[in-house]
């Protein structure tokens, strides 16, 4: 199956697996959002139990057509708290005699969604489909880079009502006239920090100067601090905040635990067992560098997990394949990189296990909200080799919260725990981890490993050309 563009009326067929039918009672708190029947009928379809915190804030402030910048973190009911108000705009418009689409002319989208990856454009775009059921005829595409032009093209011709993108691949659909943009009311930028870092930022800003000045914009993003805030200012007016949860919340549904390992060797060790555990429905495990990924699932699946690799090396549609086999349920264990793993939403994932540290603190709250959601709880492990105790702390005073030792027993670490360090305090260098992250002198923790063990996001704009890498 090609998920290469998606243009076509809704069906309930295209619910995402895992939510349940189920009657939402009638005094669940969703009909207070102001939203219109036919979007309640897909809640009440999807059998969620009340609206998250972030729905319960976002929605009724979004109706308004106010401009929103809105902190929460993914796992969150986020994507909801866009697509229904986006939806509610759409059913809208069709009431409005003077936004009525004359026949045989263009009818570009109502609503732009820009996303930092891939697999999150899917995400978004699958989260229309199922919320838009009830919504007549409701037509979606998704634009997304590393798959053809062609699907991308046709579905740009036809119209529109949601157009989902990746901004790489947006500008230069823009660039040839194929993605005409005169008709957005509203503009949802979903996890900006992720795009600002991955060097998004000139696209971002071209995209927007070329929309309707009159339009709602809202942006999600873990942080509002620093470029992000910048951006904010550039493209929203008067926007009114919500900070629904961050990065320093407790993530009550998640248990962190972190195990320390003697050497690479006992990590592995250590990693068998953990997956050997029947409590472990599905897991996600993470690696630093989309080598270690295809190595470490190489190796799992000769032990015979039913296990994939997962990482932005690898065709698109050979990551559709997989992530449809998680969703599935043919594979047990995907093995990933950060940057792939970005916006995976599989309920049944019930582990994530760090076995190689993420580059920066905050991916490591993206990582761990791989499980715990959609109601459920999850367990989040962490393996450990004392030169990386520098990025432990530096996630441990990212998140505010300690991450709990513990030890698979028979697998005991030898070394003794790390010291713990007097917390650090900007300007006083003494309870600092050590500089380069504990790392040996001379290895820059985080430089780029060649075209292979690179690392995937980062600070910045990437190094190389970005067109064919990232979300192009
Ligand atoms: P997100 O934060 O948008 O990535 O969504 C996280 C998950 O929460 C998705 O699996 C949604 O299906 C699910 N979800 C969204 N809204 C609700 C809700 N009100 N109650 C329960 N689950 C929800």
């Amino acid at each position: 199956m090609s998920f290469d563009f998606h243009a076509e009326p809704s069906q309930a067929d295209d619910f995402i697996p895992g939510a349940a039918p189920a009657a939402a009672q009638a005094d669940s708190g969703f009909e207070k959002l102001g939203l219109a029947p036919e979007i309640l009928k897909s809640i009440r379809h999807a059998g969620y139990p009340a609206p998250t915190d972030v729905q319960a804030r976002a929605v009724p402030v979004a109706l308004t057509g106010a401009d929103l910048l809105v902190s929460s973190q993914t796992g969150s009911g986020k994507t909801a708290a866009f697509v229904w108000p986006a939806l509610q705009r759409i059913l809208t418009a069709r009431l409005d005699p003077a936004k009525k689409r004359a026949k045989g002319q263009p009818s570009g989208p109502r609503v732009l969604v820009l996303a930092p990856t891939r697999e999150l454009a899917l995400q978004v775009s699958r989260a229309c489909t199922q919320y838009g059921y009830g919504v007549q005829g409701l037509r979606v595409a998704h634009v997304v880079g590393g798959v053809p032009y062609h699907a991308q093209l046709k579905a740009l011709r036809s119209p529109l009502d949601v157009l989902i993108a990746t901004p790489g691949r947006l500008l230069d659909l823009m660039n040839t006239g194929a993605a005409v943009l005169a008709q957005v009311e509203l503009l949802v930028l979903d996890e900006a920090d992720r795009m600002l870092d991955m060097g998004f930022i000139d696209d971002i800003t071209t995209i927007a100067q070329a929309l309707p000045t009159q339009r709602q914009t809202l942006m999600f993003s873990a942080t509002f601090a620093g470029n992000v805030g910048g951006l904010a200012r550039e493209l929203t007016r008067e926007p009114q905040r919500i900070a629904v949860d961050t990065h320093t919340d407790t993530h009550t549904q998640i248990e962190q635990r972190l195990h320390w390992a003697d050497s690479l060797h006992h990590k592995h060790a250590l990693l068998e067992q953990l997956l050997a555990d029947r409590a472990v429905e599905q897991a996600v495990v993470f690696t630093s560098t989309q080598r270690d990924a295809d190595e470490l699932a190489w190796k799992l699946g000769e032990i015979g997990h039913s296990v994939a690799a997962l990482h932005g090396g690898m065709p698109q549609g050979r990551r559709n394949r997989v992530l449809q086999g998680l969703r599935q349920r043919q594979l047990r264990v995907l093995v990933a990189t950060d940057v792939a793993a970005r916006g995976i939403d599989v309920p049944t994932i019930s582990h994530v296990i760090n076995y190689g540290l993420p580059m920066k603190a905050e991916d490591y709250v993206h990582r761990i909200g791989r499980t715990g959601r959609a109601g459920r709880t999850g367990l989040a492990i962490t393996l450990a080799e004392r030169r990386d105790v520098g990025m432990i702390r530096r996630i441990e005073r990212f998140t505010t919260q300690p991450i709990a030792a513990a030890v698979v027993p028979g697998l005991e670490p030898k070394a003794p725990p790390p010291q713990e360090r007097p917390a650090f305090r900007p300007g006083d260098r003494r309870g600092a981890p050590p500089r380069g992250g504990g790392r040996p002198a001379g290895k820059s923790f985080g430089a780029p490993r060649g075209p292979h063990g690179s690392r995937e996001g980062g600070h910045g704009k990437p190094a190389g050309p970005r067109r064919g890498g990232y979300s192009r």
